[in-house]
């Protein structure tokens, strides 16, 4: 283990509550705990494109039995000339629409400025791949109180990954979810967006109490992956899934971002009766201790 990363508050280690393997910090989102022994499935657009289209997503999450609703008001997108999402409008958005469903919402906050705000209407913030290791960010998520979910950045190592964890935590927030979203290898784009590290997760959840849950979407950019890799994903011990997910009869062709991606709501019923039908699956022990 590097010096950089063996004294962190939420390695079990430094975290006697938790000194058992079998043990998971259990995270709550507007009534919904993650991290216990059932999985959680988190779902709905890419991004906030409208009222509608939000509202129609989330009445076929809710339907196909997902937990929470997901979707980026603010997104984080490789071109500056494309779609940069609704912000504060998409915001309104989400509020209204877990108003009209009762799920609670996932999203990505982007700015330290924007934390505030954006945690003024989610139950849980996203901090994104490309937003992992931004310091100032992590440390205004950690001085709210909400749950934060953090993605991987998409090449940090398991120890990077933790030291991000520990910037929110830090600062008196250790409502933490970790979310592996997918490595860059030499597959990029050919077959495949990026590859879901299913080995990280055994490793993750030796080290650190805190729950992980699976991105299949963004791991594969193809909405033909997706059931297979999260039913991998599951199969691997992660507490949940997070996936992005179409409107009923909806034209991926008119989405404004990941289109390619996007899942039917009646995959998604498919993915959310395997997640639960089985339970997270503990690990063995015993524990040698990973190296970060
Ligand atoms: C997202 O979940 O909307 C997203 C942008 O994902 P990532 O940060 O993993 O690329
Ligand atoms: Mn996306």
């Amino acid at each position: 283990m590097s010096d950089s990363s063996s004294d962190l508050s939420i390695l079990r280690r430094c975290w006697p509550e938790y000194a058992e393997v079998s043990t998971t910090h259990r995270v709550a989102v507007h009534g919904v705990e993650i991290g216990g022994a059932a999985s959680v499935v988190i779902a709905g657009p890419c991004a906030v494109e409208s009222y509608d289209q939000t509202l129609n997503v989330a009445r076929a999450v809710r339907a196909a039995g997902g937990q929470l609703l997901r979707g980026g008001a603010y997104k984080p997108r490789t071109s500056p000339h494309s779609f940069q999402g609704l912000g504060t409008e998409g915001l309104e958005i989400l509020a209204e629409v877990r108003r009209l469903t009762g799920l609670g919402i996932v999203t990505e906050v982007l700015d330290p400025r924007l934390v505030e705000r954006v945690a003024e209407q989610a139950d849980m913030l996203q901090i994104g791949s490309r937003s992992m290791q931004n310091f100032p960010l992590l440390t205004e998520a950690g001085r709210t109180r909400k749950p934060v979910l953090l993605k991987r950045g998409w090449s940090s190592t398991l120890g990077e990954w933790l030291c991000a964890a520990e910037y929110i935590a830090k600062e008196g927030n250790r409502n933490i979810v970790m979310c592996e979203r997918g490595v860059r290898t030499s597959c990029q784009w050919s077959y495949s967006r990026n590859i879901f590290d299913l080995n990280v997760i055994e490793p993750l959840r030796r080290a650190t109490p805190l729950p992980i849950i699976g991105d299949p979407s963004h791991a594969t950019g193809s909405w033909t992956l997706v059931p297979s890799v999260a039913r991998a994903a599951l199969a691997a011990g992660v507490h949940g899934l997070l996936i992005e997910v179409l409107e009923p009869s909806g034209d991926r062709e008119q989405l404004k971002c990941d289109a390619e991606q996007a899942i039917t709501p009646e995959t998604l019923a498919e993915i959310v009766a395997f997640a639960k039908a089985m339970q997270v699956p503990g690990i063995p022990e015993p524990a040698p201790e990973p190296t970060l």
